[in-house]
Parts: structure tokens; C-alpha cells; sequence
């Protein structure tokens, strides 16, 4: 699975899940564009990490909420590595309330980054992945998105509306040859997973066959197989890695 002169854009990439597909991809040849709000240092040191393993990479800042900072990302990002081939729409947050006690501005917070953020970013680059030799569009959602989650309402519905944003994406780009998928991660040893109290968290390990929650290489290693050429034929489809759960 190699990637080389393929550019990937990675959004929220200065942490977490996504720091892990950047550094990956990074690893596999690609030329990498680290997104980030506001880590700015971590955003430069995820950068550094790829140029030592020997890929090529930036950092960009941008909001993916505010469509004016993707735009001028994405003019950067053109101009630096030139048509991009692959975008990874992972940056997400949450606002985690029962339903009771959700505001509406908790509401619209949430779908601003991980809805609105997916439509900034999918709507510049929408081009790029047409013109792709063969464009990845890789939608990262989430079991909550599937299975729905106490205290995330918000949350669940943004993750669950990506798997009808995806399906419509493959079709509507299936005659360029680009593909559209979503990769549905279950719990991930990240700094969301540590904003979940302890006790909700063995919880949550007790519903895991595996036995543990995943560490972001094993997300990464799954979203470098969709954005290679390897998975040419597939296309509309939501890839969990949960470690077994049900849904
Ligand atoms: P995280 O550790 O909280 O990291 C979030 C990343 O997103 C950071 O790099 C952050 O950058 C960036 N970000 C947040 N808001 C942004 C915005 N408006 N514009 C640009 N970048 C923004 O999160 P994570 O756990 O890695 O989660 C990454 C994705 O995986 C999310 O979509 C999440 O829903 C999904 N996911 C996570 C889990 C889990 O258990 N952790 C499970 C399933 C799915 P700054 O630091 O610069 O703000």
C-alpha cells in the first residue's frame, strides 16, 4: 500500500486519531497536510515526525467550521503539493449533555464542526477527488453513530449523518473512478476517550470482545487501506473497528 506522490489532507490532525493517519500515511510516501484549529506546536511537531520517516508534510491551519479558513487552506494546499488525491474529514468534537440538559447552541457547536466542517472541506477539495486518478473521500464516524450513546445526542446524529452523506457521495462520484467511505471506529485511546469518567469507561470496555480500546494505529492502518489503490472497488461503504461490538 503505497502512497507515494499522493497527497493527503488529514483534518484535526495536530492529535488523536488523526495525528495517527497523518504520521501513517506520512510513513507510506504520501505528501500530508496536518490540519489543525489551534495546537499549533503539535500540529508543527506531527509535521517534523513526517519528514523524518521520509514523507513530505505541512501543517495548515484552519476551523473546519468556517468555510473562509478552508478556503484558504485549501489555496495553500494547492499550491504547495498541487491536486489532491485524498481527504480525510476526521476532525470532530463533542459536547456530551443528556438530551435534558442540551442547549440548542451545544446542538448547533457540534453539527458546525462535524457536519459543517465535512461540507467546508468535501465542497473545496470536491474537485481535486474528481480529477484524482483515483480520489478518496474518508468520512471518519464513529460505533456512537450506530449504536447512539447517552449523553451524546448531538454527537450521534453528526456521526450517523455521515453514512448517508457518504453513500451519496459514492454514487454521485462513482463515474470518476473516486471513492466515498466511512470508517466507524469504536472507542480510541485518545484525549476524547479520556473526557469519558472512569467508571462509564469500564463500562464501555465490558461491551468490547477484544478486550481493549483501540490505539489509533489500528484506525490508521484501516484508513491507509481505503486510500489506497488496493480498495478501488470498494465504495459507499461504513467500515467498523471496534474491536467486535454490536450494532
Ligand atoms: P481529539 O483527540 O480530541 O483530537 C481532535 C482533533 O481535531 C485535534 O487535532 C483538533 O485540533 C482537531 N479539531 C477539533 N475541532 C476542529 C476544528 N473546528 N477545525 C479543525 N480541527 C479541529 O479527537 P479524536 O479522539 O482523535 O477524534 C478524531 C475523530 O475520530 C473525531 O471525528 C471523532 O468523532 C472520531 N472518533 C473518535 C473516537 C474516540 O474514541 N476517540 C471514537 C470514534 C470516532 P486542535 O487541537 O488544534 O483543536
Amino acid at each position: 500500500m503505497n502512497l507515494e506522490n499522493q497527497t493527503c489532507v488529514v483534518t484535526g490532525s495536530s492529535r488523536g486519531i488523526g495525528r495517527g493517519i497523518a504520521t501513517d500515511l506520512g510513513e507510506h510516501g504520501a505528501n500530508v497536510v496536518v490540519n489543525y484549529r489551534s495546537s499549533e506546536a503539535e500540529a508543527a511537531a506531527v509535521v517534523e515526525e513526517i519528514r523524518e520517516s521520509g514523507g513530505d508534510a505541512i501543517a495548515a491551519q484552519a476551523d473546519v467550521a468556517k468555510a473562509d479558513e478552508v478556503q484558504a487552506m485549501c489555496d495553500e494546499v494547492n499550491d504547495e503539493f498541487g491536486n489532491v488525491d485524498v481527504l480525510v474529514n476526521n476532525a470532530g468534537i463533542t459536547i456530551d449533555k443528556k438530551f435534558d440538559k442540551m442547549t440548542r447552541e451545544d446542538w448547533d457547536t457540534v453539527m458546525n464542526v462535524n457536519l459543517g466542517g465535512v461540507f467546508n472541506c468535501t465542497d473545496v477539495f470536491y474537485d481535486d477527488l474528481k480529477r484524482a486518478d483515483h480520489g478518496r473521500l474518508i468520512n471518519i464516524s464513529s460505533v456512537v453513530g450506530q449504536q447512539g450513546n447517552i449523553g451524546q445526542a448531538n454527537y450521534a446524529t453528526t456521526k450517523s449523518g455521515l453514512f448517508g452523506f457518504t453513500r451519496t457521495l459514492a454514487l454521485e462520484l462513482a463515474h470518476t473512478g473516486a471513492t466515498a467511505n466511512c470508517v466507524a471506529p469504536g472507542f480510541v485511546e485518545t484525549d476524547m476517550l479520556e473526557e469519558v469518567p472512569e467508571r462509564v469507561q469500564e463500562k464501555i470496555l465490558r461491551q468490547i470482545p477484544l478486550d481493549r480500546f483501540a490505539t489509533v494505529e489500528d484506525i490508521a492502518g484501516i484508513v491507509r487501506f481505503v486510500a489506497s489503490e488496493e480498495s478501488s472497488y470498494m465504495t459507499g461503504q461504513v467500515l467498523g473497528v471496534n474491536g467486535g461490538m454490536e450494532w
